[in-house]
């Protein structure tokens, strides 16, 4: 078993917008970074300064207010391999999680005999086969 760094977590975001929508088209609009009071965050480019104060004084949009956008990821544990590199339990499509040094364990942190080999067939009475005991 590997040494925790880090435990795996659920990371929850929120970002916030302040929103108009075109009246013509409400399939378009325009949005704004905002905090969670609506104050729009400062606009990097000209073209979005004359678009929000297009916005803000038009007759042509609806304010929708601000929106909230909020999203979790899977954040994966970080472990001390036994070479004592840090790696992240994160897996490949078997599950395995390989360290530089050749060793592969799985996303629990459990040490691994070696790649897992994945099978090749299914004969007909419903079991896996490898290719090479096919024959
Ligand atoms: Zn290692």
């Amino acid at each position: 078993m590997l040494k925790i760094i880090e435990e795996s977590k659920r990371i929850k975001n929120i970002r916030y917008f302040r929103s108009w929508k075109n009246k013509e088209d409400q399939t378009s609009g325009y949005c704004f970074p905002c905090d969670i009071n609506g104050k729009i965050d400062p606009l990097e480019y000209e073209e979005g300064r004359k678009n929000l104060i297009f916005c803000q004084t038009s007759n042509d949009v609806i304010d929708e207010g601000i929106l909230i956008d909020q999203w979790t990821y899977f954040q994966p544990a970080q472990a001390e391999c036994k070479c004592g590199k840090i790696i992240t339990l994160d897996g490949d499509s078997m599950g395995e999680c390989e360290c530089e040094c050749g060793r592969f364990y799985n996303v629990f942190g459990q040490l691994l005999a070696g790649k897992i080999r994945p099978f090749n067939g299914q004969n007909d009475d419903g079991e896996y086969y490898y290719e090479e005991d096919a024959y």
